[in-house]
Formats: C-alpha cells, sequence, structure tokens
C-alpha cells in the first residue's frame, strides 16, 4: 500500500520537474479499489472534479464486478459454477483476456486461480503445496476450457477464473477513456503502480515514470525512470506479493506450466504500450517467459516495449525505449543492454 503511495508521490515530483505550470489547475483523488491504492489527477480540467468522481464511481464498479473475493462479484459467482449472463465490461474483459492467454501460449493464464490458493496468495497464508496437489490443480488450468456462449458463461467443474493479472490495466484504460470523452489531455491514471498517461504533461514534455528498484526493500529506490506521451507502464515486481520459506523465496506469479512460482532470475518487468489492458497481461506473461523468451515474443510484435530487470541488477530494455528510458541516479556499475529486433 505504501509503497503505491510513494510512486505516486515520485510521479507527482517529477511532474512538477517536468514543469506542470505553477497555478495550472490540478485536481486528485485518492482512494482504495482493486486491492491498492489508486490516485487520479487531471491538470487544466475546469470540472475536474465531476470527471473524478465519475472515474472513481467507473473503477468501484468494475472492481464490484471483477473481484474474485467480493461475493457479489460476477467473478465469484462464476467460480461457485454459477451461470452467469456477463456484464458487458467483463465479457469485453474475458474476451479480451482470453485473446492474450491463446497469444502468450499460456504463459498468462486466467484459470490459474486454485494454483494461486494453494500457495495461499489469496489469504496471505502461505504454504508450499505437495506435488501431487500441484499436479492435482494444474488439470484444472486451462484457459481453452472457459468458453463464453454469446454473453453467457458457465464454468467447467473445478475451473476458476482470476482475472487480477489484467483488472487493474483495463481499468486504468477504461477511465482513460472516460477522461478523454470528458475532454481531459492531461492526466496520470495510477492504479496501484499501474500507470495511465494521458497526453504529456502541461508543459508538453512527457511524463517520467519511476521504476522501482527490485532489489531494494525500500519502496522509494528506483532504478530508472521512462518518459511517456499517451502510454500505459505496468510492472510486475517479484517484491510485491511473496514469501519466504527455508531460504527459498516464492513469488505470486505462478509459471501455469509448472505450477510452480517463477523463478528465472527476473526480479520484475515493466510493459510499456497505449494499451494499458495489454501491458498489464504481458507483465506478467513476460515474467512467465523470462528473459530470451520474452525478447522472441516481443520480436513477433509491434505494440509494445519493456524493461527486464535481473535479480542480479542487470536490466534489458527493447530498442524503442531507448530513446525515453535512463537510469535513476549513480548506477555506473549497472549493465544495461537494448535488446534488438
Ligand atoms: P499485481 O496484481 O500484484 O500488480 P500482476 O499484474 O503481475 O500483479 O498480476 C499478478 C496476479 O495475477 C497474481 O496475484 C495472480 O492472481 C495472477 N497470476 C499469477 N500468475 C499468473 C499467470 N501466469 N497468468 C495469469 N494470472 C496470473
Ligand atoms: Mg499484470
Amino acid at each position: 500500500m505504501m509503497r503505491t503511495a510513494r510512486l505516486s508521490a515520485l510521479l507527482l515530483a517529477l511532474a512538477l520537474l517536468a514543469g506542470c505550470a505553477p497555478g495550472s489547475r490540478e485536481d486528485t483523488v485518492h482512494f482504495t479499489a482493486m486491492d491498492t491504492v489508486i490516485q487520479l489527477s487531471v491538470y487544466g480540467c475546469d470540472h475536474g472534479e465531476e470527471t473524478l468522481s465519475e472515474a472513481r464511481q467507473l473503477i468501484q464498479e468494475l472492481d464490484g464486478l471483477l473481484s474474485t473475493t467480493d461475493e457479489d462479484s460476477q467473478i465469484h459467482a462464476l467460480n461457485q459454477g454459477e451461470t452467469v449472463a456477463l456484464a458487458q465490461p467483463v465479457q469485453a474483459l474475458l474476451e479480451r483476456a482470453l485473446a492474450l492467454c491463446a497469444d502468450t501460449g499460456g504463459a498468462f493464464d486466467i484459470t490459474i486461480y486454485p494454483v494461486v490458493r494453494a500457495w495461499g496468495f489469496t489469504t496471505d497464508s502461505h504454504q508450499v503445496p505437495t506435488q501431487e496437489e500441484l499436479s492435482a490443480l494444474l488439470a484444472r488450468v486451462d484457459y481453452r476450457q472457459v468458453e463464453p456462449q454469446g454473453g453467457t458463461l458457465t464454468l467447467p467443474q473445478g475451473v476458476e477464473l482470476d482475472l487480477g493479472g489484467v483488472a487493474k490495466g483495463y481499468a486504468s484504460q477504461q477511465v482513460a477513456q472516460l477522461l478523454r470523452e470528458e475532454g481531459v489531455d492531461c492526466a496520470l491514471i495510477d492504479l496501484g503502480g499501474s500507470i495511465q498517461a494521458i497526453g504529456s504533461s502541461p508543459d508538453g514534455d512527457p511524463w517520467s515514470v519511476g521504476i522501482r528498484d527490485p532489489r531494494s526493500d525500500s519502496p522509494e529506490d528506483y532504478a530508472a525512470v521512462v518518459r511517456v506521451t499517451d502510454q500505459a507502464v505496468v510492472t510486475s515486481g517479484m517484491y510485491e506479493r511473496y514469501f519466504e520459506q527455508d531460504g527459498v523465496r516464492y513469488g505470486h506469479i505462478i509459471d501455469p506450466d509448472t505450477g510452480y512460482p517463477v523463478d528465472n532470475g527476473l526480479a520484475s518487468v515493466t510493459v510499456v504500450s497505449p494499451d494499458a489492458t495489454l501491458a498489464d497481461a504481458l507483465s506478467t506473461a513476460l515474467f512467465v517467459m523470462g528473459r530470451d523468451g520474452a525478447a522472441q515474443y516481443w520480436r513477433g510484435r509491434e505494440d509494445f516495449e519493456f524493461v527486464l530487470m535481473g535479480e542480479d541488477g542487470s536490466i534489458a530494455i527493447s530498442e524503442g525505449l531507448e530513446g525515453s528510458f535512463s537510469l535513476a541516479g549513480e548506477q555506473g556499475s549497472v549493465s544495461l543492454e537494448v535488446i534488438r529486433r
């Protein structure tokens, strides 16, 4: 929670450095939803307050539909085996998410929930499941079993959905659309570290978004800054949710092939894209793919760039970020690799 608030503080500070004109109108709201701290800021909008309250309502509605834990949510009902007439945003996100599951070859899989629960990440009472338990649960994991019929869905017995890997990105995309419709051309949407920038900062410079140093316990330590205009910047970090047992660190991103938390040397993955839903899903998927798999996947597409931070402190960026990425502070010793097409 704190990390998010501090990230927001840094964003604002950087926005000010970038020249947010003193005196230009700024409206901001903070609240908690989707299990995280949310900050929305719009600049130079004469109906900013009303617009932000609409945006807040929109996020709360989406949270109410998509939450795995809220007993009134559509996802909860689906996971109970009920047949659900999907609300329009749930149907839209589900279709998008299923397409991303297929496109990533199942590295992203929205049916991973039973495995996430077995590791205790849903309740914070963490444990290492037995191999037998994992094998049994993995038999229930396969996004291809999710087949909406028109606007209606019934999940097969034992299959459960978790849209947690895309929900924040989708919500920030929906908020961005709402703000643009309201004529806002300068705003920052921060959903627990999923950032969506609208336009550039008020003086015309790009927004500067800090990327946390994944090896530091302090959420205030930034390893890098990326400058963006009209883009989402979404990071999945090993530091977000993990537990340690017998000296091993287990993180909250699960490899759907093994049922084990990803352990491939990556400490965080950041995806930069105009499409926040894509960025959110891919920050999880590239983590599962690992460095080489991520690079190969990126070479096959044109719609995103990435930053990979390793547990050894190394950093790799895709070449599209070369002009907009910079290391924070005195990081002369960091190895920075540019991955090319
Ligand atoms: P966060 O929600 O912590 O910002 P992510 O966007 O990286 O992080 O999503 C991680 C969440 O997605 C996990 O908490 C879990 O619910 C779910 N998840 C874990 N592994 C996968 C996976 N391989 N595919 C899809 N969702 C996953
Ligand atoms: Mg994600």
